[in-house]
């Protein structure tokens, strides 16, 4: 690709408005454009890294046997009344209507229409196992879109879904499932965790996820040192037994909020040790809201009142409502037995590093009803270290918290679906039986933006090979004082794309600052320079993305082809 011709546009100021590292880059890099929240348009640039990860997963995908087909974005609004997630999946899925008044979503996710799929199709155990997949455009609602692609509203998912004869079959393919994912993240090049998770409102039995490490990830993983352990933090403190052990040793107390500005305020009139830079997990719920939140030191109480604004809070993941409510209790003023909540924040707060942990009637005024200091939350953490796989065990390797971005989760859904929505199958003995279900769901959006949290430095993106949008740059110097330079770089560009390397040529007519500071920016893993001095030597002057220094190399396709 010539750059001159590829509507390249990249900036040198960090946006303002793009809190993370990945959001800042893919912005100044031009991969992306927002056009409303949680709405963005994939320049060419990232279009190329974007068809890169399809690829890939497309490829794996289609090794282990699964078919892909394509399905409707809009769901008409009957199928999810026969599930009964119309009304469970709340604010969460955009509704619509025809002309006719007929009532639609635009599909967060497709168990019920593949459902409806094999329903019409399939009949016969001799058509089992299947597995179809799509790679295809998702919207869901999110309470706060943020950090660009990592958590968008409208986004690109490949979601798989498996049909079985039974358990044992799906359990076969969940484990290819799983296999195929592994492969996928090991092409693209990322360091991962699978780690157990709560199967949440997708409902099912066994269900595990993957996780891209990264700080800026929004989960948080419990990881055995000896490695037999690991999961997702809302999993292991949901463990048996975890909420019958006795309340913490912290201290209750009632707090009146008046004449308290922020969180660093209100831990000081508690006589918490605490700076600014505190950090408060803080519960509250309003009438139909339950809501956990992460608040810094500076945030002010208004700002909690504030939760619906982008940025300010927070709010865990448990914060999805039919969650939180199995561990708080159904609302205001019945925020479950103080046991459980006091357990529950006490972990969440030690997870956090929290200074304090506040459970909140919140009725706008006094919220703060009873809180823990540092000292009474850290000997928690000895309980929490000691969960190991299935149970607390009492020879229980240490666990360490590690931060990790979602970005696949493959799930064994058992019968919910094909019973609700009464799918049938005849076996061998012509008895009709359910089909067993899974489900298997991977952010194709958002693990581009995960690989830049995970491969950047300060001079911009340094992309996975595998992923990377060129493999190679070729940089002019002085192209146009010398026709020896045009001739040599034409050849070379011409060379490459014969031998099927994916090059970009800078035939922009920039200075070379410029040049230099765009392959950077943008991440191109390889870097050769064609200057006049070079060609007299008969040299190449080559640089990778991640090294230090430049090297002559040899002027030609094969040296080239060692780096
Ligand atoms: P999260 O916990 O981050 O909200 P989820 O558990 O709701 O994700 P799933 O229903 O498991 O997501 O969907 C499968 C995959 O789709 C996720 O593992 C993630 O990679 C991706 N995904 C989900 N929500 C978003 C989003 N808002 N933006 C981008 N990708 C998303
Ligand atoms: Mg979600
Ligand atoms: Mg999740
Ligand atoms: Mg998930």
């Amino acid at each position: 690709m010539r750059l001159s011709a590829f509507a390249l546009s990249t900036t040198k100021e960090t946006p303002a408005d793009a809190e993370i590292v990945s959001h800042q880059l893919m912005l100044r890099a031009g991969m992306i454009r927002k056009l409303g929240a949680g709405l963005y348009t994939w320049s060419p640039l990232g279009m190329r890294v974007l068809r890169r990860v399809e690829t890939i997963v497309r490829e794996e995908m289609n090794a282990t046997g699964a078919l892909e087909v394509l399905m409707p974005a809009i769901q008409p609004s009957e199928l999810w009344r026969e599930s009964g997630r119309w009304e469970q999946m709340g604010d969460l899925m955009l509704r619509m209507h025809d002309r006719a008044e007929r009532e639609y979503c635009f599909g967060p996710t497709h168990e019920e229409v593949i459902t409806d799929f094999v329903k019409r199709d399939i009949s016969s155990y001799k058509q089992l196992p299947v597995n179809f997949y799509q790679i295809q455009t998702k919207f869901r609602d999110e309470i706060r879109p943020r950090f660009g692609l990592m958590r968008a509203r409208e986004f690109i998912m490949k979601d798989a879904y498996s049909f079985h004869m039974d358990e044992a079959d799906l359990d076969r393919e969940y484990h290819a499932m799983r296999a195929a994912y592994t492969a996928i993240l090991d092409r693209i090049g990322l360091d991962y965790r699978v780690v157990a998770a709560d199967s949440g409102a997708i409902g099912g039995a066994k269900s595990e996820e993957f996780h891209v490490l990264a700080q800026a990830g929004e989960d948080e993983l419990a990881v055995s040192e000896d490695g037999r352990y690991a999961a997702n933090i809302e999993a292991a403190i949901t463990l048996p037994g975890k909420d019958e052990r006795p309340a913490p040793s912290g201290e209750l107390r009632k707090v009146d909020t008046p004449g308290v500005a922020t969180i660093a305020d209100l831990c000081q009139s508690l006589d918490l040790p605490v700076e600014t830079t505190a950090k408060a997990i803080v519960v509250m719920g309003d009438d139909d809201k339950p809501v956990l939140m992460v608040l810094r030191g500076d945030h002010t109480l208004n700002d909690i009142k504030a939760e619906g604004i982008e940025g300010i809070a927070t709010p865990l993941k448990f914060a999805e409502e039919n969650v939180i409510r199995e561990h708080f209790g159904a609302g205001p003023g019945s925020l479950g037995p103080v046991n459980t909540n006091v357990r529950v924040i006490a972990d969440y707060a030690v997870q956090n590093a929290a200074d304090m942990a506040v459970g909140a009637n919140y009725d706008g005024a006094h919220f703060v009803n009873f809180n823990w200091g540092r000292d009474a939350i850290e000997p928690e953490f000895a309980d929490l270290r000691n969960v190991t796989a299935g149970d607390p065990s009492p020879d229980g390797s240490p666990l360490s918290v590690l931060r990790g971005i979602e970005v696949g989760h493959v799930f064994q859904l058992g019968d919910k679906y094909s019973k609700a929505l009464e799918l049938s199958v005849l076996d061998e003995n012509g008895k009709a039986v359910t089909p067993q279900m899974g489900c298997y769901g991977f952010g194709v959006s958002r693990i581009v933006a995960a690989a830049i949290e995970q491969c950047y430095d300060d001079a911009g993106i340094c992309w996975p090979t595998a992923i990377a949008p060129f493999e190679l740059v070729i940089i002019p110097i002085k192209a146009d004082k010398s026709a020896t330079v045009r001739e040599a770089c034409e050849k070379l560009y011409t060379e490459c794309r014969q031998a099927g390397i994916d090059v970009a040529y800078d035939d922009r007519g920039l200075r070379p600052g410029p040049m230099f500071a765009d392959a950077e920016l943008i991440g191109i893993p390889h870097r050769v320079v064609v200057s006049d001095r070079g060609i007299d030597a008969g040299t190449l002057e080559y640089k990778g993305r991640r090294d230090s220094e430049n090297s002559q190399i040899e002027f030609s396709l094969e040296a080239l082809r060692q780096k």
